[in-house]
């Protein structure tokens, strides 16, 4: 079996699929690897490393022809034109959303799994990628606010006198919040913290935050341990407690997302007005419509004398550990497909069943089916 490791084009991605160190792994268990020559300069990956780990290197047309392609970003029309009929395919496919790749991955025949709909079970969590690269863009984002944020994060007490540390509010405390909680902490700034998940309070608190609490009249947990939309009413009590920590915020850091729809409006622009001249918004949930009124998805603007990050891949400016982590996960799931040195997908796994969007020309993935008759 061939793996082909294409160099990634969307543009700003640095990241890349599979790392010398994995690649080795699958050229050491006898699988065949090419990877297209330049695909690792980005995470700081030259051919060389890539040849001394066992892969072939060679052009973009002998790595789309490989039995299994592995991607970090969703294929592109001319990458899935490209592919191997009947090939397999790993990406962030993003299949809700992209459904004329999910179309045209089902006219190629293609086996293609998408590392976002990966179940997030205990069986699966090295498969993760969702939560891999959370945890960088929530430890990202604290970095990018501190470097925007004319303060100091830390107390610190000088013979010039006593600094008070920064105050951070960071809004949704899943894999990326609680990961920007900690590092906000370590850093030495005072954390608040809100997420209508209610379980998430323990862990919060364990990093060393406030949760904030209100009573907002519901559950705000779904299925599968995610996020619902809050009613139009709960959301509204949402925003008043927002508001008024909003205000005392040096740094908010937005991360809430509901899957599968805009994400929630957090911070308003008259929110956005009262907060002090110099505080930094770092809005994570840019792609998905934004949590602050004012986010300008990929751009950092200066709004009502507010610094805002839209950012929308912040795990690509962490380039090397992102994609050691992607790649560890890639090969989890890799191991998975592969017996004997051949793939033997067995459909009743449920996290095959749950990560592979099209199969033998059909779409086969449930909820993927249902985006595609709506659309
Ligand atoms: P996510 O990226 O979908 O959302 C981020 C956070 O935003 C969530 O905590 C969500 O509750 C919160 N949120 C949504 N609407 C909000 C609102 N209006 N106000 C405030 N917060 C709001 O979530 P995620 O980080 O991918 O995690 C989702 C769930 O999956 C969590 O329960 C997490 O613990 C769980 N998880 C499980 C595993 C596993 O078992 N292997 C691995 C990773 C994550």
């Amino acid at each position: 079996m061939k793996v082909g490791v294409p160099r990634e084009t969307v543009p700003g991605e640095r990241r890349v699929a599979l790392v010398p160190e994995a690649v080795g792994k699958l050229t050491k268990a006898g699988t065949e690897v090419v990877v297209e020559s330049g695909a690792g300069a980005g995470s700081g990956h030259d051919d060389e490393s890539y040849r001394k780990a066992g892969a072939a290197v060679a052009d973009r047309n002998a790595v789309f022809g490989a039995d299994l392609v592995v991607k970090v970003q969703k294929p592109s029309a001319d990458e899935i034109a490209l592919l191997r009929d009947g090939a397999a395919l790993i990406a962030t496919i993003q299949p809700l959303t992209n459904t004329d790749a999910v179309r045209a991955l089902a006219g190629k025949r293609t086996t293609a799994f998408s590392m976002d709909a990966i179940p997030r079970v205990t069986r699966a969590q090295s498969m993760d990628s969702l939560s891999s690269q959370s945890n960088i863009a929530g430890y990202k984002a604290v970095v990018v606010a501190a470097n925007s944020l004319p303060k100091f994060f830390p107390m610190l007490t000088t013979a010039a006198g006593t600094v008070t540390p920064a105050r951070v509010l960071v809004l949704g405390a899943g894999v990326a919040g609680l990961q920007a909680i900690a590092t906000a902490r370590r850093l030495g700034a005072v954390v608040e913290a809100f997420d209508t998940r209610p379980v998430v309070k323990e862990q919060v608190q364990s990093l060393g935050a406030k949760f904030l609490e209100i009573e907002l009249g519901e559950q705000g947990e779904g299925t599968g341990g995610y996020a619902k939309e809050l009613s139009e009413e709960a959301h509204r009590k949402e925003q008043e407690l927002v508001g008024t920590h909003v205000k005392d915020a040096d740094v908010v850091i937005t991360t809430a997302l509901v899957p599968g729809r805009r994400a929630p409006i957090l911070v308003t622009a008259d929110m956005v007005r009262g907060m002090r001249p110099g505080s930094v918004i770092v809005d994570l949930a840019a792609e998905m419509g934004g949590n602050c009124e004012l986010t300008s998805p990929g751009e950092t603007v200066v709004r009502e004398r507010v610094t805002i990050h839209g950012e929308v891949n912040l795990p690509s400016t962490v380039a090397f550990h992102a994609s050691q982590l992607y790649a560890r996960n890639v090969s989890a799931l890799i191991g998975l497909l592969v017996k004997d040195g051949a793939l033997a997908i067995d459909l009743e796994d449920e996290i095959i069943k749950g990560a592979l969007i099209t199969h033998q020309g059909e779409v086969v993935h449930a909820a993927t089916k249902a985006a595609l008759e709506k659309a």
